[in-house]
């Protein structure tokens, strides 16, 4: 059997061979580490039991190490010219299928239920394109996937954004609609040295361990979510501001101070400061207030 695809030298005889060149703006930076790689794999938590669904597999580096685990390992490629190389590096590997598919566009619950058992140990893993990082993983988490986790390597700030608790400089709405339904740790902080080419930032392992249920019960997710997103607007702005701003914009008529006061919360406050459970009973009494017309 061949050497692992992620070392430098089978990477660039592999990229030689098949006379590949990088699309930037498909954000393809492949990873040249095995130990890293296993990291990943580790993180993930991958059994025998376990079916890995990987986004952009490249030329197969991460895909390998999946498989040396994995039960199964279902990789959603979208550069149709990576589809011949993967079959030659993959060729070993008959638990490993390729499809060529946009993620953005997939209809994974189709794809999840005709792929996979009712109670399969399902995980999404990837070294994700930089470009679309936020898109890919909001769609993995908006669509209630029946996922155990989703472990990525992502730009280290984003990663720490989304891993970030109240009263710190990184927690806003992205926390927030991470923490909605996931539980977010930085597992592991990479090197650019890791990857060819070099990209120009640093970059994490983020675990997503998906919830049974959000933390906080909202009479009304959509208007939950457009709040929060409200109050980080201005991150320097008391959250009054904000959301007198917010609804004002929307033509809404709404007494924002009295509802902060009637929801425990100093209304000069800043967004950065408060908890989801505050944001939540916030969002509740406007709701309460105003029926569902105010999410709208
Ligand atoms: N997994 C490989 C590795 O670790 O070496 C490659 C990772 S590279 C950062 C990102 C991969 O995602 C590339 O192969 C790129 O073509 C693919 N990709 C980019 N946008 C995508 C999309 N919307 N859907 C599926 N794959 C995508």
């Amino acid at each position: 059997m061949n050497k692992d695809i992620a070392t430098p030298k089978r990477t660039k005889d592999i990229l030689q061979a098949h006379g590949f060149s990088f699309k930037k703006s498909l954000g393809q930076n492949f990873l040249i580490d095995t130990n890293v790689l296993r990291k990943i794999v580790d993180a993930a938590n991958v059994t025998e039991e376990t079916a890995a669904i990987e986004v952009g597999p490249g030329i197969g580096a991460l895909t390998e190490q999946l498989a040396k685990r994995a039960k199964s390992v279902t990789a959603l490629e979208i550069d149709q010219r990576l589809l011949p190389i993967l079959s030659d590096t993959l060729a070993d590997y008959h638990h490993v299928n390729v499809i060529h598919q946009d993620v953005l566009k997939a209809d994974l619950h189709e794809m999840i239920s005709e792929r996979f058992e009712k109670e399969e140990d399902l995980v999404v893993v990837a070294n994700l394109p930089y470009y679309v990082t936020t898109p890919i993983l909001m769609k993995l988490l908006e669509e209630k996937l029946p996922l155990r986790a989703i472990v990525v390597m992502i730009q280290k700030e984003v990663a720490e954004r989304i891993a970030a608790k109240p009263g710190s400089k990184d927690y806003g709405s992205l926390s927030i609609a991470c923490q909605y339904y996931a539980v977010a740790e930085t597992v592991l902080t990479v090197p650019k040295t890791v990857f060819v080419p070099q990209p120009n930032v640093d970059s994490a392992v983020l675990r997503l361990s998906l919830r049974s249920a959000p933390p906080v019960e909202v009479k009304d997710e959509a208007f939950f979510f457009e709040m929060v997103r409200a109050a980080f607007t201005q991150r320097r702005k008391t959250l009054l501001n904000n959301l007198v701003q917010h609804f004002n914009a929307k033509k809404e008529k709404t007494n924002v101070e009295e509802k902060c006061l009637e929801a425990g919360i100093d209304p000069k406050r800043r967004g950065e400061s408060l908890s989801m459970e505050e944001f939540a009973r916030l969002s509740d009494i406007f709701v309460m207030k105003y029926g569902r017309e105010l999410g709208k």
